[in-house]
């Protein structure tokens, strides 16, 4: 996305000036449209997790956190992964509490990166991994998912490495193409990472959130990624608590040391009665996770269903809450982006254009991105409007 040059900003950050989700979120607001472009939920997490941290609020628990989060959050933490991934993460020496998984991404570059130093990430990606390569003075090398399935190619990932790349970043359940990585790709990743001795950064934010059999598993899980992983997530989305902003990073050690030092002279600790929140939330029994898994593979039939009955071409995501559909049937301005500008306007709904998740690689810059993590009415109402824009 072309950016405004600022005058002040650093060179590096020049780039990096302007976001999408802003902007379009502004332009809803100030027209009243159906919010279909943030992903940020319109409902609120359950009791279960809110009422702890009201709880820890009343109880006066609102002064720092240790630097690594509360022990409670990290136990939890620990015994989640164990729980749903077979993962075995040390509370104490193994996992670090972050303001939210982008504070998880950025401290980890911003401790992993030397200055000219490379970060691969598959395009589309999401647009917190270039600024914080560019804050780092590293840089984003995009490999592009390829093909009508979007699959990772081993021999571009490969081809991408040169003797500066440090980190790979791997988001799945993958925003915004609703992909899951399958075994046959995580293999390809695996032997390319251990090829080329690079640290791999997996975003996990979605884990939760995969269907129709699309099963989560983490790279970690594999013993030859387990101590060259940073494993990232959040509680935003598992929870419906996007602005609490905890997340978590789990890796060895060794890594773990490192990001630490990074976080310490960022937020140093963040959101304490929040943690208790989250503590109690991955506390929840299997019942709870598989409700919300049910609930979102509902909301998906709901806003995917109502795009194809109005005959919109539509992606049906394997994991995440957002579905791509094709903007050309829009028919309106030069691509994807400049017809998300004029959508809260002329159609009363706002979408996300995926060209900003692209960088400089080719791609097809009319799909548009579209969250289901809204009530089912304001989905049908939003597809609706669409749909009359595109016959108006
Ligand atoms: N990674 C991805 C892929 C995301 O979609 C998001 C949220 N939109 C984040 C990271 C940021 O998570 P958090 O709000 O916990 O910082």
């Amino acid at each position: 996305m072309a950016s405004e040059r600022l005058p002040h900003l650093v060179s590096r950050l020049q780039g990096h000036t302007r976001s999408i989700f802003t902007e379009v979120s502004r332009l809803a607001a100030a027209t009243g449209a159906v919010n279909l472009g943030q992903g940020a939920p319109d409902f609120s997490g359950p009791e279960a997790v809110t009422e702890p941290a009201v709880e820890a609020i009343r109880a006066g628990r609102n002064q720092y956190a240790p630097g690594a989060g509360l022990p409670v959050l990290r136990e939890a933490i620990a015994r989640h992964q164990a729980r749903w991934w077979g993962l075995d993460w040390d509370p104490d020496t193994e996992i670090t509490v972050t303001a939210g998984a982008t504070e998880a991404i950025n401290v980890t570059i911003q401790a992993l990166c030397e200055v000219g130093d490379e970060v691969l990430a598959f395009a589309p990606f999401y647009d917190s991994y270039p600024a914080s390569a560019a804050m780092a003075g590293a840089r984003l090398v995009p490999v592009p998912l390829v093909g009508e399935d979007l699959r990772v190619d081993p021999e571009r990932l490969r081809a991408a490495v040169t003797p500066r790349s440090r980190l790979l970043v791997v988001n799945t359940p993958h925003n915004p193409t609703g992909r899951v990585l399958d075994a046959a790709e995580r293999q390809a990743i695996a032997d390319v990472v251990v090829e080329h001795d690079l640290i791999v950064l997996t975003d996990e934010v979605y884990e939760h959130l995969t269907f129709d059999g699309n099963d989560h598993v983490p790279l970690a899980s594999m013993p030859q990624l387990r101590d060259r992983t940073v494993q990232i997530s959040s509680a935003g989305k598992t929870f419906s608590v996007t602005g609490w902003k905890i997340g978590w990073a789990c890796a060895s050690p060794d890594l773990t040391r490192a990001l630490q030092s990074a976080k310490m002279w960022t937020t140093f600790s963040n959101g304490t009665p929040f943690q208790f929140g989250v503590a109690a939330g991955l506390s929840l029994g299997d019942d709870w996770f598989d409700g919300y898994r049910k609930d979102y593979a509902e909301r998906r039939d709901v806003l995917c269903g109502a795009l194809e009955s109005h005959g919109f071409v539509v992606r049906r995501p394997q994991g995440t809450y957002f579905a791509l559909f094709d903007g050309r049937q829009l028919g309106a301005g030069d691509d994807g982006l400049a017809l998300c500008r004029r959508l809260p306007a002329e159609a009363g709904v706002a979408a996300i254009p995926t060209t900003v998740f692209h960088g400089d690689v080719d791609h097809d810059p009319w799909w548009l991105r579209l969250a289901f993590c809204k009530d089912h009415d304001a989905m049908v109402e939003g597809v609706q409007r669409l749909a009359a824009f595109r016959d108006r």
